[in-house]
C-alpha cells in the first residue's frame, strides 16, 4: 500500500465538482485516509509550491491556490502516486486523456482541478505539510 497527497483545488470547489472528483478517486480504488476543507493562505501556498518559486507563473499560481476553499486529502492504494497522476491527466487539460479528472473538469493549465504528489519524497513532504500523524486513519 502506498499513500499520496491530493488537493481538490479552489476552481473545482467553486464549481461544485468536489463530490464528482472524490467519486472518480474512489471508483479508481483509492481509499480516503484523511480529508479536510481549508482556505490555504498565500504564504502557505508559496511554501507548498516552493519548488516552483522561480517559475514565471508562481505568483499567479499562489494567488489562485489561495482564492477560495480547497480540500486537502491523503489517498491510499497500491501504486497510489503513479495511479493518481494517471487519473488526474496532463497538467494542461488540452493534453489530458479521455477519462481523466482534468479532461473532464479542468478549465486551464492553472485552474486544473486537482493536485497529486509526483514522487515518494514529495508525497511525504506534502502529507506532513497539511496533516498531523494522528489525522491519518
Ligand atoms: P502538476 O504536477 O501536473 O500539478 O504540474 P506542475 O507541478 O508542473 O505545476 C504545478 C501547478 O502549477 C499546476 O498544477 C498548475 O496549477 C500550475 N501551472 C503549471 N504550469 C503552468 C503554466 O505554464 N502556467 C500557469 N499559469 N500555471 C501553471
Amino acid at each position: 500500500m502506498q499513500r499520496t497527497f491530493s488537493i481538490i483545488k479552489p476552481d473545482a470547489v467553486r464549481k461544485g465538482q468536489t463530490a464528482a472528483v472524490l467519486a472518480m478517486m474512489e471508483a479508481a480504488g483509492f481509499r480516503i485516509v484523511a480529508i479536510k476543507k481549508l482556505s490555504i493562505s498565500k504564504p502557505q501556498a508559496a511554501g507548498f509550491y516552493a519548488v516552483h518559486a522561480q517559475r514565471p507563473f508562481f505568483d499567479s499560481l499562489t494567488t489562485f491556490m489561495s482564492s477560495g476553499p480547497a480540500f486537502v486529502l491523503v489517498l491510499e492504494k497500491e501504486n497510489a502516486i503513479a495511479d493518481l497522476r494517471k487519473l488526474m491527466g496532463a497538467t494542461n487539460p488540452a493534453n489530458a486523456e479521455e477519462g481523466t479528472i482534468r479532461k473532464k473538469f479542468a478549465g486551464s493549465i492553472e485552474e486544473n482541478t486537482v493536485h497529486g504528489s509526483d514522487a515518494e519524497e514529495t508525497a511525504a513532504f506534502e502529507i506532513g505539510y497539511f496533516f498531523a500523524g494522528y489525522e491519518l486513519v
